[in-house]
């Protein structure tokens, strides 16, 4: 008989203050308003995105599989009570506290199961404490299977899992328009082994690859348009072009398709250096997120081509960017951090992740600057997300460097404008150089990013004064004015949608003034997995808003 596996994530709520949650939980919320599009103004994106391991294993175990995202605990402790063999949690450094609770409670609820915990806050000192039956500190398909007797060499299918990107204010304001995304998990680990790096280091800097061949890549694109109609992914894998042969395979087999497939990727400057970009745009490239870390980057990844003429070159093929980089490197002082914001912003980047320099447990930096008595002894372990203050810079003094981080943020959108606007833009310049290209499939890429921009552009054509100032006011206007010459005039479906996004922006400021701001739980979610095979889809279910201060300021969303 197959064996009836729980797998949870941890409970929510995270953005309640208390026993259980740490301060900075509720950044795990959201990546885009937290973190890739953190502005101050309605600008902002969100997501809702799921959590990718339980559904992976799950669609590739011979067991009855039920998978609960985000529960409340007493929906935990009603799963609990079903009859499962095994309790399989998956949990965040941060989250380590929750973990505690729920291992408590699945012992005294399902004395039969085994308990088994993974996810990155594995990597954890002293989990031997907990008294668990295993912890997962690898691949968790081959752990799974091990664990049930199962043969390693079954072949792995890639669940169709998807997620929805909208703007946030649309939470609250449903009708707006948002875009439907399939999640690839191509690969695992990373063997550049930056010192800092936690995933590198969970995998012992070693790559893991999951899909195996670009055949099975694109085949897999292929399987989630059949079944979901999805052609745009995000590809997780920490360096997806390193492995040039691979990548290769995946561009001949791209380029023998009939669909354009678009897809966003994490990328160095060192594997990218190894490409034409041209071949990666006709493969699907549409998004690339680049560790810029710093101007004077000290990781091997950053070896290769001039950072700028490759985020020059990406922008020319319309393909957009996400440039991150980290505050608080050994050569960081008060007088040039701030040149690494003036850097990160003149490379255009279409979003920004701009952090703290943590050193996660498991990692080199950690040992080193334990070595250094530099990290500092009050900060509890668990307390690690972009934003914590772990390391004692002998420049910056405790919590200023997180204070900067927020001025980068700000200064990043006062400077380039709102990143849905730098998105337009790039889409625009892409369309104009592909639709003048020599090979097919670029020109058609080329009308597909045209449509994209003018998708985006109702959403500019009312709202000018919800834009943070003059400059970036008058940069906007030209690349509206602009698009006229290459998608023709907003017809009457672009004006009406463009009155919508004016309603909603004028109705969001009104409930802000009234509610105050609100950060939005996610909802639970339940899959079953009946052995291996398989679907996800998103279900239609709303976010909880919860009323707290958040960082949005209302003085600051429209200026006239
Ligand atoms: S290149 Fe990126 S994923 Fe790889 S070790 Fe460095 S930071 Fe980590």
């Amino acid at each position: 008989m197959k064996k009836r596996i729980l797998f949870t994530t941890i409970f929510r709520p995270f953005s309640k203050p208390g026993k259980y949650n740490l301060p900075g939980d509720e950044k795990f919320l959201d990546y885009f308003s937290n973190r890739l599009t953190r502005e101050p103004g309605l600008f902002v994106l969100h997501d809702n995105h799921p959590t990718v391991a339980p559904h992976l294993i799950a669609a590739n175990i011979d067991a009855d599989v039920t998978v609960l995202e985000t529960p409340t605990i007493e929906e935990f402790k009603e799963e609990l009570g079903k009859g499962y063999d095994i309790v399989a949690i998956t949990f965040l450094t941060l989250h380590f506290p929750k973990l505690m609770h729920m291992v408590a409670w699945a012992r005294k609820l399902a004395p039969e199961a085994k308990i088994v915990i993974g996810g990155f806050g594995t990597a954890l000192y002293d989990l031997d404490r907990l008294e668990v039956d295993g912890v997962c500190q690898e691949e968790g398909i081959g752990y799974m299977r091990k664990l049930l007797g199962q043969s390693l060499k079954d072949p792995v299918e890639h669940p169709v899992i998807t997620f929805d990107i909208g703007l946030r204010v649309g939470v609250q304001h449903p009708g707006l328009p948002k875009k439907r995304v399939g999640i690839l998990v191509n690969g695992f680990g990373c063997p550049h082994a930056c010192e800092f790096c936690s995933t590198s280091a969970y995998f012992g800097r070693k790559h893991v690859p999951l899909l195996g061949t670009g055949q099975a890549l694109l085949d897999t694109m292929v399987r989630y348009e059949r079944e979901a109609g999805v052609k745009d992914f995000i590809i997780y894998e920490e360096d997806f072009y390193l492995y040039k042969r691979h990548i290769n395979d995946f561009i001949a087999a791209a380029r023998g398709h009939g669909t354009l497939f678009s897809y966003g990727c994490y990328a160095t400057i060192k594997a990218l250096s190894q490409f034409d970009i041209e071949d990666l745009v006709d493969s699907g490239l549409s998004h690339v997120w680049i560790g810029v870390e710093s101007i004077e980057s000290p990781f091997n990844k950053s070896m290769g081509r001039p950072i700028r003429e490759v985020f020059e070159e990406l922008q020319r093929y319309g393909v957009t960017t996400t440039g991150s980089i980290i505050a608080g490197l050994d050569h960081h002082k008060r007088d040039n951090l701030r040149g690494e914001f003036e850097h990160l912003a003149s490379l255009f980047p279409s979003t920004v992740q701009i952090s703290n320099l943590i050193a996660g447990p498991g990692t080199p930096l950690r040992e080193r600057l334990a070595q250094e008595n530099r990290l500092i002894v009050d900060q509890l372990l668990i307390d690690s997300h972009l934003y914590s203050d772990q390391v004692v810079h002998p420049e910056f003094g405790r919590g200023e460097l997180r204070e900067l981080i927020f001025q980068g943020y700000d200064y990043i959108y006062e400077t380039i404008g709102p990143a849905v606007y730098r998105m337009m833009k790039t889409w625009l310049e892409g369309s104009r150089n592909l639709r003048r290209s020599p090979r097919e499939r670029l020109r058609a890429r080329g009308e597909l990013l045209a449509r994209r921009a003018a998708a985006f552009r109702p959403l500019f054509l009312d709202t000018f004064d919800f834009l943070p100032n003059d400059a970036v006011r008058a940069a906007v206007k030209e690349c509206v004015a602009e698009m006229e010459a290459d998608v023709g005039p907003p017809d009457e479906q672009a004006l009406a949608t463009a009155r919508l996004f004016r309603e909603t922006f004028e109705s969001e400021v009104r409930r802000l003034e009234r509610e105050g701001p609100h950060v939005y739980e996610p909802p639970t979610r339940t899959s079953r997995y009946a052995g291996r095979g398989g679907t996800f889809t998103t279900p239609a279910v709303p976010m909880t808003p919860i009323k707290r201060p958040f960082d949005v300021n209302v003085e600051r969303l429209r200026r006239a």
